[in-house]
């Protein structure tokens, strides 16, 4: 992620739900859609994501960021 090409409200939202020591940054999971890279969640990625625990940290299958889930995430 490059500073300065984003809104600072939303900056400061990725700082958040960044995960320090995975390297990966957090991406919104809604409507059963990445926020970081757009892709829609379909069969067994979609059951996966179903089937985790509320806990459970889950990765998008394409572009490996922390899928944050929200109730807006549709699943
Ligand atoms: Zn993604």
């Amino acid at each position: 992620m490059i500073a300065g090409t984003i809104a600072p409200d939303l900056a400061s939202l990725y700082e958040k739900l960044f995960v320090s020591g995975h390297g990966n940054a957090a991406a919104l999971l809604r409507q059963r859609t990445c926020s970081g890279c757009t892709i829609t969640l379909t069969g067994s990625d979609l059951e996966s994501v179903r089937s985790s625990a509320a806990d459970e940290v889950l990765f998008c299958p394409d572009c490996g960021a922390i899928l944050v889930r929200t109730e807006e995430s549709g699943i």
